[in-house]
């Protein structure tokens, strides 16, 4: 079987399991502990925190959470925003193609009073900075906005909106889960309030992400107990996890992750062009620009339908995705298609992602694209013989 799924999630890189099996061999002491195994277990909680902090250019260590995901640390943000926040106002700017992690807590503030404004995308899945500026208003208290998307990979104006809320009382949450692993992060330079990330997209493991929280902004917790994590979360820190994460943020210098994206580039024009010598019809779904993010591609498939696709792709042993994973397992279609494209386009029902990663090969790409020809062709010439 050949992955190609790795914007749902990514496999863990060895080195990262053998600094999560050291962890919990010898230094399982909980860093709250003040004894030996304590101290030892908190030295790897300041360190992997360190390298956290360094990597988005955070001012502080203290300014990184470790929570169990993305999908909490964008809960946490706009939750806690939207109770302490709305005597300011209780109006809030996203955009239509955000995670369900950031779009499923604004759903439920409108049912509360509060007004959110979902800004439309174009067909390269980007928002238009003047739609932003006329959304903004006195009452906006918060601006969620991702920094690349999970489907297609648009990579969104972040540095721009955060100068434009410089001046402005909105905070400014960008959830960066997917571009983490590519882009350079810079939270100071480009006025980012709250950062989220999972390591698992960046092979690390599952269950454990950060919340940067800009030093000066406070948030309450939904998690009491504890004083962990500055009493702005609490539970004993899962020691092995944060250490797995801090190891895959240290496998990808900078220079690893200028040459991935190169590499991911040339994996997008191989399908291209082998798709097209191949005569199969399709287009590609947002855009190609270098600016995108590399590992997440998404084709239009003309005439077949993405569960068709998707099961036979399967069988043939390649895993792609209909859309994200949340939304893969129902037939619902794609809320960012839809935005990019509307409704009645037939790209929602007939589009799959693929996306790569750091066990991707050149050889593995040639193999799908052999594949889904041949997937292509055979269901095209059953539809002939259907039509005759
Ligand atoms: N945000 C984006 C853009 C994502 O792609 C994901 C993962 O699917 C999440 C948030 C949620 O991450 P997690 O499931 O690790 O909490």
């Amino acid at each position: 079987h050949i992955y190609l799924d790795n914007a749902a999630t990514t496999p863990m890189a060895p080195e990262v399991i053998a600094t999560m099996t050291d962890q919990m061999q010898n230094d399982f002491g909980n860093a709250s502990s003040t004894h030996y195994f304590g101290q030892q277990a908190h030295r790897v909680l300041d360190e992997s925190r360190h390298t956290l902090a360094q990597n988005i250019h955070a001012k502080k260590d203290d300014e990184i959470i470790f929570t169990s995901g993305a999908t909490e640390s964008n809960n946490t943000v706009i939750m806690q925003t939207a109770k302490k926040r709305q005597s300011l106002g209780k109006h809030i700017i996203t955009t239509a193609i955000e995670h369900h992690s950031v779009m499923k807590p604004l759903e439920y503030l409108e049912t509360q009073g509060f007004r959110v404004t979902y800004l439309p995308v174009d067909e390269n899945g980007l928002i238009s900075l003047d739609d932003f500026q006329e959304a903004l208003d006195d009452e906006t208290i918060l601006v969620a906005i991702m920094m690349g998307n999970n489907e297609v990979g648009s990579h969104m104006p972040i540095h721009e909106i955060g100068e434009i809320l410089k001046d402005h009382q909105a905070w400014f949450l960008t959830d960066a889960t997917q571009a983490f692993g590519e882009l350079e992060i810079d939270v100071q330079k480009d006025h980012i309030d709250f950062l989220s990330a999972s390591a698992h997209k960046i092979n690390g493991p599952k269950g454990i992400g950060i919340l940067y929280v800009r030093d000066g902004l406070y948030l309450d917790s939904f998690i009491r107990g504890g004083e962990q994590e500055k009493k702005r979360r609490a539970g004993t820190e899962n020691i092995p996890e944060i250490a797995g994460f801090a190891k895959a943020v240290t496998l990808l210098t900078p220079e690893k992750k200028a040459a991935e994206r190169d590499r991911f580039a040339g994996f997008k024009r191989q399908i291209v062009d082998g798709l097209r010598a191949n005569g199969i019809d399709f287009e590609v779904n947002g855009s190609l620009a270098p600016d995108t993010l590399g590992h997440v591609f998404n084709l239009w498939i003309k005439g077949i339908s993405t569960y068709v696709l998707q099961m036979n792709l399967d069988l043939a042993g390649f895993a792609i995705s209909g859309g994200s994973a949340c939304t893969a397992g129902d037939l619902e279609p794609s809320h960012v298609l839809i935005a990019m494209y509307g409704q009645d386009s037939p790209r929602i029902k007939e589009s799959i992602r693929i996306s790569f990663g750091t066990y991707t090969t050149s050889d593995d790409i040639d193999q799908f694209v052999a594949a889904l020809t041949k997937i292509v062709q055979r269901i095209q010439a059953k539809q002939q013989r259907e039509k005759e």
